[in-house]
């Protein structure tokens, strides 16, 4: 069986469910949970942060995070390809108050300043008002550009606005770039951190920023329901991954390139190996739809995401030869059409 739906797919390997079993625990809504408090102080640190706070996902911590910049009746300004605007339930709406404005991503995933310029509201009632500007890095797995990430601040200090960024795959970005980690992330006065996606722990995101704004997350954290007691045995794994499995995301990245460049040799299919930055393939059926394709690897044990295009990660739980025996697979389904 492989899995190349995403890379939420990893299994938690023996070393960290030791871990896990003898992590010394505490009440985390009390704050006395050890582990939890460790991996806090450890992600703050290592980034270049105030502090921290273990979500239980990615989808509460950017919710967290826009609650915790916004008031009811402000709105954020994002892309609209943004994983907080297109597959959160509308939680920032719904939960929050707080209206979405998404913009249209620029090919490389960034949002260009002047039409992010041109969405800010003016101070007139008829207005929502617009408070944050929110980027997702990577995006589609693609990195933002480091001359990118350098306009932000004087934009958003000039435009009054706050800045948060989705840093679900953020390591995949980093290890990428090949540029220092917090290169990356201080331009933000918010980020989050999947250490569930390819980092391969089994639950758990992280939101960084200031001492104050973490209070005010910690706050409304409790009011959704996301406190959480002994913690500790899922920040654990937290811990592990962060200390383990960052560098190794290098071996999923090259894996994608390899399967792209595999994918690209099928002439049923579409696929461009140099769009493909980190851990995330898409290519497209030319001949059908991909659904058929789909069913037909399932019933070899292989999963992947079907679509216009059809979605390939690669994670700690692939390997080079997973992905031999996926082409074969696909090759076959083709050679029986
Ligand atoms: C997966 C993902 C999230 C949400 O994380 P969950 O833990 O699944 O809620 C947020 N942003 C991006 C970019 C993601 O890929």
């Amino acid at each position: 069986m492989s899995d190349f739906r995403s890379d939420t797919v990893t299994q938690p390997s023996q070393a960290m469910r030791q871990l896990m079993s003898t992590a010394p625990v505490g009440d985390d809504v009390y704050g006395d949970d050890p582990t939890v408090n460790r991996l806090q102080s450890y992600a703050a640190e290592r980034m270049g942060k105030q502090a921290a706070l273990f979500c239980s996902s990615g989808t509460q911590a950017n919710l967290l995070a826009i609650m915790a910049h916004c008031q009811r009746g402000d709105e954020y300004i994002c892309g609209q390809n943004a994983h907080n605007y297109k597959y959160e339930g509308g939680g920032a709406a719904v939960l929050g108050s707080v209206q979405p404005q998404p913009i249209e991503n620029e090919a490389d995933g960034s949002l260009n300043l002047n039409k992010v310029k041109a969405a800010i509201k003016s101070d007139d009632f008829h207005f929502a008002k617009s408070r944050l500007l929110s980027l997702e890095n990577t995006i589609g797995g693609k990195v933002l550009p480091m001359d990118y990430l350098a306009t932000l601040r004087p934009f958003v200090e000039q435009n009054n606005l706050a800045l948060h960024l989705d840093g679900a795959r953020i390591f995949n970005a980093i290890v990428k770039s090949g540029e220092d980690e917090r290169k990356l992330v201080d331009p933000f006065d918010s980020f989050t951190i999947c250490l569930s996606k390819g980092l391969g722990a089994p639950i758990g995101s992280l939101l960084l920023g200031s001492e104050e704004f973490i209070a005010r997350a910690t706050r409304i954290r409790k009011m959704l329901g996301g406190g959480m007691r002994q913690a500790g045995i899922i920040a654990a794994a937290g811990q592990y991954v962060l200390e383990n499995n960052v560098q190794r995301l290098a071996d999923d990245h090259a894996n994608a390139l390899y399967l792209a460049e595999q994918l690209a040799t099928i002439e049923e299919l579409s696929c461009e190996p140099n769009l493909v930055q980190t851990n995330i393939v898409y290519a497209t059926c030319l001949k059908q739809q991909s659904s058929a394709l789909a069913a037909a690897l399932a019933e070899q044990g292989i999963l992947m995401t079907a679509g216009a295009p059809m979605r390939f990660v690669t994670h700690l739980n692939v390997n080079k030869q997973d992905i031999d025996t996926l082409i074969a697979a696909i090759k076959q389904f083709y050679a029986g059409q």
